[in-house]
């Protein structure tokens, strides 16, 4: 493994103008690489080279880009074990979900690289004397800005739609976990994508990208992090009327309604809010249960809790650390917010006792019971393994709760009345909705979120969408 890393710009390492920062592991706070600091310059190099290498991407057959892209997935593939391996070790996660990022970030080329030559225009009726029809046709440079809970499998959820459609890109990682998107530029162009065509710049927020969301070169931005970052970015991106994509947090609702099948609403639960230790954007952080069922519902999720293992990632526990000392931080302050709120600790609400763990930032699973929904820990995005509990008695105020909170990104319902099933789902203000498993989807499937969760789609043949402007051609004939 590397232990340094500089930025990949126009298909080689390049020295950071910025000096270097480290990369730690969460497990134990050691460093775990060096990293090339990127400044402006950097950017500018990197969306300068970027520009240079459009015309030779954007012109040829989509095909032949879509081929690139399935290259790509396989090389991913070839390389998963240590791409897997350098994710745990950089944010955490259990390596089996670390497997999950790669193959997720696989499926992302392939998905796009198959759809690269199948997003046709249109022709517009307009009489014998017209002929009319759209294009859709690539922006030029995409800067991505990118948070540190899924750095490869983020990456390739914006780089699958927006290379496959003719642009290029330059990537600012998190500063947490720069490292896979960095290797990610280094196989692209193993597979054969153009040095140019993918650069990544590490570095920090306030310098790479600020630097990157507002150089004249970049013309989408497509972002994925906090509001306060993304309202921001998008105050920016307004100033030089760039579009953006904001994929941001959430407070995702779990409603389980009295006939749904408890032994799945528990296992899938469970998942919901602590996979990647409750560092997901859509993780079901409110579990809304009906009366009648409330107790066993929270009884099972608390021995499941109870029995929970915590290690650092590469011993495939259920809960890694969380990525950053700055989140654990985080976590912890909003574990006693939840008892100073009122609310009771059925399980966990600290961190373990094991001192092999001191180092590291753990935190237990937690389940908070008797939470009313205006409490800040049910309406804060915690992104740690916190859950909080909230009765309800009818569909209405199940309805009610649910979209009472700033957020808009996930909901999952459980349920076997497929009435009742379609009737929530179209009341719920959510990007998403999950009926009868968590997480239920995949790279297919359009992503996003309302209200302050975003705008824009990823995922799925819509962000093909996102990524490319239409020209509509009218001819008198
Ligand atoms: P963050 O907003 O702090 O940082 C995200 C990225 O923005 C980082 O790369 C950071 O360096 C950069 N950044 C910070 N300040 C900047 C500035 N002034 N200009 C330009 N770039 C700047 O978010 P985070 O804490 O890294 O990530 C956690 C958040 O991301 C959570 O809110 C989570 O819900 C959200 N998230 C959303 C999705 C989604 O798809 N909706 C997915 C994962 C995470």
């Amino acid at each position: 493994m590397h232990t340094s890393y500089q930025p990949f710009v126009d298909g080689e390492p390049v020295t950071a103008t910025g000096g270097t920062f480290v990369t730690r592991n969460p497990a134990d706070g050691e460093v775990l690489a060096e990293v090339g600091r990127g400044l402006a310059a950097d950017v500018d190099a990197a969306v300068r080279a970027a520009e240079r290498a459009l015309p030779a991407w954007s012109r040829p057959k989509p095909a032949e880009r879509g081929r690139i892209l399935l290259r790509l997935a396989a090389v991913l593939r070839e390389h998963a074990d240590e791409l897997a391996r350098l994710e745990t070790l950089d944010n955490g996660q259990a390596l089996v979900q670390s497997h999950g990022d790669v193959e997720t970030a696989a499926r992302y080329f392939e998905f796009y690289g198959g759809a690269a030559d199948k997003l046709h225009g249109e022709t517009i009726p307009l009489g014998a004397d017209y002929l009319s029809y759209t294009v859709n046709e690539p922006f030029g440079v995409v800067g991505f800005v990118l948070p540190w809970n899924a750095p490869l499998n983020q990456a390739a959820r914006g780089l699958g739609p927006a290379l496959a459609t003719g642009n290029v890109a330059v990537v600012k990682p998190a500063e947490d976990t720069p490292l896979t998107s960095l290797e990610l530029a280094r196989l692209a162009l193993e597979a054969g994508v153009p040095p140019g065509v993918l650069n990544v710049v590490p570095g920090y927020g306030h310098e790479a990208g600020a630097a990157l969301v507002e150089h004249p070169g970049v013309r989408k931005i497509a972002f994925t992090g906090s509001v306060d970052t993304g309202a921001l970015i998008a105050r920016t991106a307004a100033d030089r009327l760039v579009p953006v994509t904001l994929e941001l947090g959430g407070k995702s609702p779990n409603i389980v309604f009295p006939d749904a099948d408890l032994d799945a609403v528990a296992r899938s639960s469970w998942i919901g809010f602590t996979f990647k230790s409750g560092q997901v954007c859509s993780a079901g952080t409110r579990l809304l249960v009906h009366a009648d069922v409330y107790d066993d519902v929270v009884e099972r999720l608390v021995t499941r809790a109870a029995g929970a293992t915590l290690a650092p990632g590469l011993e495939n526990p259920d809960l890694g650390p969380l990525a950053t000392a700055a989140q654990f931080e985080k976590v912890t302050g909003y574990l006693e917010l939840g008892v100073e709120e009122g609310a009771k600790v059925a399980v966990g609400g600290g961190v373990p006792d094991d001192p092999a763990l001191r180092a590291g930032h753990f935190v237990q699973p937690t389940i908070f019971t008797e939470v009313e929904n205006s409490m800040r820990i049910a309406q804060e995005e915690i992104f740690g393994p916190v859950l909080c509990a909230i009765r309800f008695t009818s569909d209405e105020e199940a309805v009610r709760i649910a979209n009472d909170t700033r957020y808009g990104l996930a909901a999952g319902v459980w349920t076997t009345d497929l009435s009742r099933a379609h009737r929530v789902s179209a009341q719920l203000q959510s990007g998403q909705v999950f009926v009868n498993e968590y997480f239920a989807g995949g790279v297919e499937t359009p992503f996003g979120g309302f209200k302050s969760s975003g705008y824009g789609r990823e995922k799925g043949f819509e962000a093909l969408k996102h990524y490319t402007q239409t020209k509509t051609v009218t001819l008198r004939v």
